[in-house]
């Protein structure tokens, strides 16, 4: 090493490369999480707040509870889409196919239901590549588990063509409640173009379901397929209304 080499403060410039790439990483983590999942710019997401449609929708499914959801939507006559895992269609293929025939809209969840700061990012990649439509036409939707966001999240799903579909309101039906409970809280909250979280899972969600499209019925609100109401891009001022909720609670 010549002198001059001596002379540059490599531990200090590797200090300082450190700290510049954890700064960045930090960063990258709460931009994703705030812009991406808590105000959801640029991501799908309720539709016309002036029509008289919603959207309700499932995560994680299908699983055993799928043909009675589907009994409950049909008895409504009402649409819905099925966000769905590669775990879940394989473990129920029956239910997936009759997702299908149903005509109800089938979009991703995930190639494994993992939030995306558990993944490194070329697994993130295959989580984002992967949907149960994939040799179809598209569009194609991705509804990130937990609505989790790395700062990779919107990059991949651009690269991808997948759309990322959010919600803005929650069923709460992971929870312990009474489905009527339930049923009334959703409804307390919907506004025409709303997309209503709900799980294909847990057995409160058929009965949960079944009130809240009586209720939707009799405020005049008609439950469609995402792709029908149709869901829109989350703009500058809707996502900053969506700060407080994502973090209110
Ligand atoms: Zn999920």
């Amino acid at each position: 090493m010549g002198p001059w080499l001596q002379r540059v403060p490599w531990r200090r410039l590797l200090v300082r490369a450190a700290q510049g790439a954890a700064g960045l990483t930090v960063g990258g983590v709460l931009a994703g999480e705030v812009l991406g999942r808590g105000a959801g710019w640029g991501a799908l997401g309720p539709g016309d707040r002036a029509g008289n449609r919603v959207a309700v929708t499932f995560d994680d499914g299908p699983s055993e509870r799928t043909p009675e959801l589907l009994a409950v939507l049909a008895r409504h006559g009402a649409g819905a889409t099925f966000y769905v895992t590669r775990p879940a269609v394989q473990a129920n293929a029956a239910a997936f196919q009759l997702i299908r025939e149903a005509g109800h809209g089938l979009e991703a969840h995930g190639r494994w239901h993992r939030h995306a700061l558990t993944l490194w990012p070329w697994r993130e990649w295959a989580q984002v590549a992967w949907h149960p439509r994939a040799r179809e036409a598209g569009p194609w939707q991705y509804r990130p588990p937990y609505g989790g966001h790395s700062p990779f999240t919107r990059l991949f799903a651009a690269l991808l063509e997948r759309q990322v579909a959010l919600w803005d309101v929650e069923g709460r039906d992971w929870t312990a409640g009474e489905p009527g409970a339930l049923a009334r809280a959703v409804l307390a909250q919907v506004q025409p173009g709303s997309v209503i979280l709900l799980h294909d899972g847990p057995a409160v969600t058929p009965a949960l379901l079944d009130e809240l499209l009586a209720g939707l019925a009799a405020r005049g609100l008609r439950a469609v397929r995402a792709d029908e109401l149709p869901m829109r891009r989350i703009g500058l001022r809707a996502g900053l209304r969506r700060l407080p909720r994502s973090y209110g609670r």
